[in-house]
């Protein structure tokens, strides 16, 4: 095992690093990008098949313009320039999994160009260029058992975006942070789940290290990174190995090595074949797409507020914590509800800062809790049964004393497990908080007929001024008149009166 590379700068010659990153996203299209069939993850083996997909002699693909115009929203949310004219190539290469002997890719023309992304949180902070983005199919899927593979269609011909960037970031951590910030702008943009467990987000990363000033070094690429920290450990030891080969004298073989997440380290997978190896030629069989003005119109139409954009609005409108503003702004879900419950919590009254600092509270705890508890995902707050308006009914009643905090959570569950209302709920149930002082009144004095002795003993007291005894006495009769009420007095009422009727007598 290696050293942690900051650690070892005696041994090490100082190195500049080079990362880009192949950032493979599934697109959301309902069907694949050139034929009909059905586009999704998990169904039965090789039902989700046509003569298209399945690479038979004679058949023709056509373009699904679903595709097309998600790939040109992501294009457009990481800066890219659409080209007046865009097209496809063939790059052939054998695969058992692509029966076709080659995929339908972008090569010359793809649909996105010299783009850029502001990378920034945990104290990074730079901008990345955006070699491409280029529509292509996926190939299928190989299972390897104890003694033979098969082989799975599903995934043949599914809508892939390939994003490109150029060797811009130096370390591990800024590849991992670039992954999670494209994570969420896609889901953000409802093009692609994200999910890199099931493959939907995948990368791969490219690095090289050369003596400072000399330019980008011989690359190595790290395949098989199914999670974004793993993109962080592959690159980190291969930063680290390139470098202790150099220090030997020894040169970085240009080659793919794959990353194993059990052994922490990379190991070789195969020399890497370069452009020409793959005979890239136009495709014959799809005309060149000319995005026309309601094409452009429509992918601008469908972009939405970025999370990093997002995220300083929140910062700037709202007075959050960084902190707070990166937790809402993970789900757009979540930052949607955030933004609509405050806005109705001061349009039922709350001022603004109230309004933030309880719809805060109750979003990141006891809400996240729930949601946690109940397995809902924050992406899906969007059909919560409380809903921003009855939060924040909720919410304004708390503030208002109509009803205790404690009853208060216990109306939140009752509305998400019975769909009601909160209003509905604490009628129901008799939740209402008691506040009227002539109603408290009465039960303080039942309480002051029944437990004489005690209101003695805490006249006493506080004539002796002994605090601790006064609290004691205080709270037990406090205690009593909630409970002579099922809870519901409000408590701040009848600690009032049991003072007056102390210092009355
Ligand atoms: P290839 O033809 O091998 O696919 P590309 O030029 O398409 O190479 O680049 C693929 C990725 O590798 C890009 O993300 C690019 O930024 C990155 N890359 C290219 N050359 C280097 C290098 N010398 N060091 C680090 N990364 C590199
Ligand atoms: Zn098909
Ligand atoms: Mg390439």
């Amino acid at each position: 095992m290696f050293d942690a590379p900051h650690t070892n700068t005696i041994t090490t010659k100082k190195y500049q690093s080079f990362i880009g990153l192949e950032v493979h996203i599934h697109l959301l299209t309902k069907t694949k990008v050139f034929c009909g069939c059905r586009s999704a993850f998990g169904d039965e083996p090789n039902t989700n098949v046509c003569p298209v997909c399945l690479g038979y002699p004679g058949v023709l693909p056509a373009l699904n313009i679903e595709a097309m115009h998600m790939g040109c929203m992501v294009a457009k949310a990481l800066n890219c320039r659409i080209p007046e004219k865009t097209w496809f190539e063939r790059k052939q290469y054998f695969y058992p999994d692509m029966t076709k002997n080659y995929q339908i890719s972008q090569f010359a023309s793809p649909l996105g160009q010299d783009g850029w992304v502001e990378l920034e949180g945990k104290g990074i902070k730079k901008k990345i260029r955006i070699k491409e983005c280029h529509l292509e199919e996926d190939a299928g899927k190989m299972i390897h058992t104890g003694t033979a593979s098969l082989l799975d269609y599903n995934r043949a011909g599914v809508s892939l975006l390939e994003i490109v960037t150029e060797p811009d970031m130096e370390t591990g951590e800024e590849a991992e942070l670039f992954i999670q910030q494209l994570r969420r702008t896609v889901r953000y943009l409802g093009v692609c789940d994200g999910n890199m467990e099931e493959g939907s987000l995948r990368a791969d990363a490219n690095v090289s290290i050369n003596l400072p000033g000399k330019g980008l070094g011989r690359k190595v690429e790290i395949k098989n990174l199914n999670s974004s920290r793993f993109v962080k450990l592959g690159l980190n030891y291969e930063i680290q190995r390139q470098g202790e080969m150099l220090d030997q004298g020894k040169t970085v073989v240009q080659e793919t090595r794959l990353w194993n997440e059990n052994r922490d380290e990379t190991a070789p997978m195969r020399t890497k074949e370069n452009a020409q190896d793959y005979r890239y030629f136009p495709e014959p069989d799809l005309p060149v797409f000319s995005p026309d003005v309601a094409f452009l119109k429509s992918v601008d139409d469908a972009l939405v507020e970025l999370p990093l954009k997002r995220v300083g609005r929140l910062l700037a409108d709202y007075g959050l914590t960084e902190e707070q503003a990166d937790l809402i702004c993970e789900e757009k879900a979540q930052a949607d509800y955030f933004e609509a419950a405050v806005k109705d919590a001061v349009a039922k009254g709350l001022p603004h800062r109230d309004a933030v600092g309880r719809v805060t509270n109750w979003l990141l705890s006891d809400i996240k809790h729930i949601l946690h508890r109940d397995g809902i995902s924050t992406a899906e707050l969007g059909s919560f049964k409380l809903t921003p308006k009855r939060l924040t009914s909720l919410l304004v009643l708390i503030a208002k004393g109509a009803v205790s905090g404690k009853n208060g959570k216990q109306t939140m569950e009752a509305v998400i497990t019975e769909d009601k209302d909160p209003e509905a709920i604490i009628k129901e149930r008799g939740w209402e908080q008691i506040t009227d002082p002539a109603k408290i009144a009465e039960v303080v004095q039942s309480v002051y007929a029944a437990e004489a002795a005690s209101f003695t003993e805490l006249r006493d007291a506080t004539t002796q001024d002994n605090t601790k005894r006064v609290r004691t006495l205080t709270t037990y009769l406090v205690g009593k008149v909630l409970a002579a009420t099922g809870g519901r007095a409000d408590p701040k009422v009848v600690g009032e009166q049991i003072r007056g009727l102390i210092q009355g007598k």
